[in-house]
């Protein structure tokens, strides 16, 4: 029988999520429906310096947001739970002991002050990489090095320890990354990385590692910025003697600034104002607000979409991939291995697309969500018909205000450059003409509106061509916008004989 597929998304709550964080889940959530297969979450606490409240309940919100399920976490639970590390504290320990009596890892009482004195010493001697490591861990302070009845002496009298990986000499460490093919590093690059600190909490590495061995994980699909830790990772697999059970590594690529120099970063998003977290976040300390994707009008689906293609392709033109299209689409083997550039434009194209094909209900929602927050009272019927008008002029929701806002509010002012080149005796008389007619009208829509235009031109033997704009201005204000037999139609007869009669009284034929 094929092994149950089973991936996890690992997160450190050390801030707000990263959109890199998020694309992480996601092609982890791909893969695992795909395979049809379990999405585990697992939080990374064991950092308790870096703990930043809030930051837990921030990925909970994003993941929701972007419709990443969880069938495995701290708030769904599950059969391998807790899924906090700091919650699994005790069980490392037992972990890290077991590979000091086998002599694959050692205790180390060195100080920070000794660790100091030997960076500096190495540094002098002109080594490039001063590091705890096969050479130098024979000139420190620990269980290699002291007398066993000293280690025992100094572990009973409670003095602060790590416990540290041995690493060996020359041995080749090699890796066959589902991304990347065969990764090979020599362990004589690698240091003695500490696997238990001396608050008595497993580091990453360790805690990683162990978790992931007793969750079953089958692939680990993570960020570039883990490569380096890999082979570490993969010789802690063989010290335990877990190798047949270790999980496939899918190194994902890094997420590049939009001009393609370097990693993405928080800054790039301020200084060219664009969003990078998925949700709005406030810094529970310095109350500093960073933007999200949510808050700035992006679509979950729209978003997710932009995502997805953000290191991954399908192989073929469409761009347009729902939840569950992405999810039949998905194959590791198609994520490249070369960093992708951020580019906010084709986000925003994807959200153009998404809300375009958005049900007109849902439009006229987000339509009235808009006019409330500017204090203006609608009723769905007109709100949608305004939405539907409009669609196409918009990249967000807030835009369908933007552009809806003439159906709603008469023009306060009049484009003056227009006025002037196109209100004038002809303009008025026909608009004047055009406003009587109207009146008699018994129900006014588009093509009633377009005919009754059409007799007054006729009559006075005027083309259109001549009179539009200045219709335009006096119904709108401005030179252009959504089509004007549908404005009319829109907003009603009354308003708009009220607004021609406006524009009749305050333009000036010069
Ligand atoms: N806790 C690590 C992080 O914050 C997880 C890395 C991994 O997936 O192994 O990214």
């Amino acid at each position: 029988m094929e092994q149950e597929v089973r991936v996890r998304f690992a997160p450190s709550p050390t801030g707000p999520l990263h959109i890199g964080g998020v694309r992480t889940a996601l092609y982890n959530y791909l893969f695992a429906r795909k395979t049809g297969g379990k999405m585990i979450l697992r939080i990374e606490d064991t950092d308790q310096t870096r703990f930043v409240p809030g930051a837990e309940q921030y990925i909970q919100d994003a993941l929701k947001w972007a419709g990443i399920e969880l069938d495995e976490s701290p708030w769904t639970g599950g059969p391998y739970g807790p899924y906090r590390q700091s919650e699994r504290k005790p069980d490392y320990m037992q972990y890290a002991i077991r590979l000091v009596e086998e002599g694959k890892a050692y205790y180390a009482f060195d100080t920070p002050e000794e660790l100091d004195a030997m960076r500096e010493r190495l540094k002098a001697a002109r080594v490039a990489t001063p590091q705890y490591n096969a050479i130098t861990r024979m000139q420190m302070k620990n269980s290699l090095t002291l007398p066993e009845d000293e280690v025992k002496a100094r572990l009973e009298s409670g003095e602060p320890y790590v416990i540290r990986i041995k690493i060996p000499r020359k041995e080749e460490i090699r890796l066959n990354d589902m991304i990347r093919g065969w990764v090979m590093v020599h362990s004589s690059t690698l240091d003695d990385k500490v696997l238990m600190k001396s608050d008595g909490m497993p580091t990453y590495h360790l805690a990683n590692i162990v978790d992931d061995h007793l969750m079953k994980i089958t692939h680990v699909i993570r960020g570039e910025e883990w490569l380096p830790s890999a082979p570490l990772h993969v010789l802690l697999y063989q010290y335990f003697g877990w190798e047949d059970s270790m999980p496939r590594f899918a190194h994902l690529p890094l997420l590049l600034k939009p001009d393609g120099n370097g990693k993405l970063s928080k800054r790039d998003a301020e200084k060219h104002g664009f969003p990078i977290f998925p949700l709005e976040w406030v810094d529970p300390v310095s109350n500093e607000k960073v933007a999200g994707f949510r808050e700035d009008g992006y679509l979950p689906d729209a978003f997710v979409n932009f995502l997805a293609f953000l290191g991954w392709s399908p192989g073929t033109n469409e761009e347009l991939f729902t939840l569950n299209e992405l999810i039949q689409a998905f194959s590791i083997e198609r994520i490249g291995k070369s960093g992708t550039k951020f580019d906010i434009d084709k986000a925003k194209w994807f959200n153009q697309q998404y809300l375009r094909q958005k049900p007109d209900e849902e439009l006229g929602k987000m339509l009235l969500e808009q006019l409330k927050q500017n204090g203006i009272d609608a009723d769905m019927e007109k709100a949608t018909k305004v939405a539907v008008e409009v669609k196409e002029r918009a990249v967000f929701p807030a835009d369908l205000w933007q552009e809806g806002a003439l159906f709603f509010v008469r023009p306060a002012t009049y484009d003056e450059k227009v006025a002037e080149k196109k209100w004038n005796e002809e303009a008025a008389t026909i608009i004047g003409q055009f406003k009587d007619s109207l009146q008699e009208v018994e129900t006014l829509d588009a093509e009633t509106a377009k005919n009754t235009l059409n007799e007054v031109l006729e009559r006075n033997n005027v083309k259109i061509g001549r009179v539009m704009q200045a219709l335009r201005l006096a119904l709108t204000g401005v030179g252009s916008g959504p089509d004007l037999m549908n404005i009319i139609e829109i907003i009603g007869k009354d308003e708009t004989v009220a607004r021609l009669e406006q524009a009749l009284q305050q333009l000036q034929v010069k």
